[in-house]
């Protein structure tokens, strides 16, 4: 079987977990990593494989099959993203949900002229929610749908923490409120405000001699991000925060409860939830599943940029339409 080659952009969390899990698709290998750094002082995993510089991919445009780009979200991917849809099939995470049209607008012209695909933002949130919150709206018109998020690690909570005056270093859980999705799970449709739905707990390291309560403060009281929280603030020492909170968990739930029947007198609640103990380990293996896919359209002659709304499923797997109609469906 010839193997669909892959790309890595950018070496940071995702790129690491997209390294590791190309270990577990058989149909495809690894050709290479690029990165703005110096590619010497990059320790790739894996045997027989370069770290190049980004430049350098340019000229390998016949080299690789898709490029899974693993820069940030906020100022690296809207470069990037249609930059490199502009010479290779990509797969990417994109998450600024606001910013999700005009970026398929930029992919989408890129990925037309050069003739390649380029699949944006999958991942979990957006990515596998997102398709769940379609399925579930769609099936059940006549009713809400409720994310939840957590527990997990909030990067961008964990980074305002740490820009407090006194503090050096965080780390920040969002925390889903138990009773507000047992109140969803129990058919009930309430509207929440954000303090019902989440909860923040902060585990922060102070300077010597800081003032613990004016640091607690302005966490608390911090616009946009836990203002409109309750939250909890734990002082705790740099050796129990390398010990207890090196992980970056994360996952969540969606909810759909909808009624059906002509006096709407059936109820139905459509939940699906994620657990993950690593969340670029696991967005890292959508990026993947949606690579084949990348690879698989562009072979029939589709350009352009799509979402995970725009992909069968069936393009995801590396089983034939035949052994999935047998074992899965
Ligand atoms: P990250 O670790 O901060 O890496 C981002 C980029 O920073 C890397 O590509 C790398 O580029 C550079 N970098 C990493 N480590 C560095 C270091 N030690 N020194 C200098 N530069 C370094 O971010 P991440 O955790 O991989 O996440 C990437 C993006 O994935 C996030 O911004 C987020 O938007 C997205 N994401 C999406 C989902 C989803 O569900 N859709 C889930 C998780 C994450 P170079 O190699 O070029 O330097």
């Amino acid at each position: 079987m010839k193997k669909i080659r892959i790309g890595i952009v950018g070496y940071g969390n995702l790129g690491k977990s997209t390294e590791a899990g190309i270990r577990q698709n058989p149909d495809m290998e690894l050709v290479g990593v690029f990165t703005r750094r110096n590619p010497n002082s990059i320790h790739l995993l894996t045997e027989g494989v370069k770290a190049y510089h980004i430049e350098d991919a340019a000229n390998m445009t016949d080299q690789i099959d898709v490029m899974v780009l693993c820069g940030g979200s906020m100022s690296d991917l809207p470069e990037q993203g249609p930059e490199f849809a502009g010479m290779f099939n990509t797969v990417d995470g994109y998450d600024t949900h606001a910013k999700i049209p005009e970026y398929f607008d930029a992919v989408d012209k890129k990925a037309k002229s050069s003739k390649k695909i380029g699949i944006i933002s999958g991942g979990w949130d957006p990515g596998m929610f997102s398709l769940n919150r379609l399925y579930a709206e769609a099936i059940l018109p006549e009713g809400k749908n409720y994310t939840f998020w957590g527990k997990g690690v909030s990067q961008g909570h964990s980074d305002a923490i740490r820009r407090v005056e006194g503090v050096r270093n965080a780390k920040q859980y969002t925390i889903p409120v138990e009773e507000a999705m047992e109140r969803v799970r129990k058919g009930e449709t309430p509207e929440f405000t954000t303090r019902e739905k989440h909860l923040r707990e902060c585990f922060v390291v102070a300077e010597a001699g800081a003032d613990l309560q004016k640091i607690e403060h302005e966490i608390k009281s911090m616009p946009n991000y836990f203002a409109d929280y309750d939250t909890i603030v734990h002082f705790i020492t740099e050796e129990e925060l390398e010990r207890d909170h090196q992980g970056i968990p994360h996952g969540g739930f969606v909810f759909q409860s909808g009624k059906t029947g002509f006096h709407n007198e059936s109820s139905h609640i459509i939940e699906y939830s994620l657990k993950l103990d690593s969340n670029p380990d696991f967005t890292a293996n959508v990026l993947l599943a949606y690579a084949r896919a990348a690879y698989r359209l562009n072979q029939e002659g589709q350009t352009g940029a799509r979402s995970v709304f725009d992909i069968a499923p069936a393009y995801l797997s590396i089983k034939s339409g035949e052994e999935l109609r047998r074992t899965l469906l």
